[in-house]
């Protein structure tokens, strides 16, 4: 049975810098993901060493974090069926020339570190970065006719 699960979404300073946030939001929208937290983030030097501490060994951690800190990022948590895979299955591969075509990263992008978004890649960092960049009153439960809908699912 489908999971409901909550997932943290970035976009990161070269999707604002092209004007494609609303394109990116609207991806979202479009697959039926309902958004329940949505803002701008100025992330810290603090916050990225703990967002990105499995790269800190990497050459290209402290460009990554120059980048990031670039502009705001627009912080997003979506909420649906399978939110944490099926999220990372529409932004495609880490590197935007492997993606499949169709995902954001595909089709919107070409390098790192600006391939657009950040999206959780399990349940529980999900759990830990909605945590990071979210109060618990920027949460917002609430009702979508298309809810109903889903009744029907047992596959
Ligand atoms: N990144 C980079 N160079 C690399 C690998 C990653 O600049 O060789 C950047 C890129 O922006 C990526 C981010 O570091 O999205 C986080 O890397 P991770 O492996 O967690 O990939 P993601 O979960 O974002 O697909
Ligand atoms: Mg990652």
């Amino acid at each position: 049975m489908p999971q409901t699960q909550r997932t943290l979404v970035l976009l990161k300073p070269d999707a604002l810098q092209r004007d494609l946030l609303g394109e990116i939001v609207s991806r979202f929208e479009r697959k039926g993901m309902k958004i329940i937290g949505m803002k701008f983030i100025r992330l810290t030097s603090q916050m990225l060493d703990e967002h990105y501490a499995h790269l800190s060994d990497k050459p290209f951690f402290a460009a990554l974090k120059e980048f990031m800190m670039q502009t705001p990022v627009a912080g997003l948590v979506l909420e649906g069926y399978d939110a944490v895979s099926e999220v990372r299955k529409l932004v495609g591969s880490t590197n935007p020339r492997e993606a499949d075509a169709g995902t954001i990263r595909a089709d919107l992008s070409m390098n790192v570190p600006s391939n657009l978004i950040h999206a959780s890649d399990s349940p529980e960092s999900a759990q830990t970065e909605i945590k990071r960049f979210f109060n618990e009153d920027e949460l917002f439960a609430y009702e979508k006719i298309t809810d109903r809908y889903h009744v029907g699912e047992g596959i």
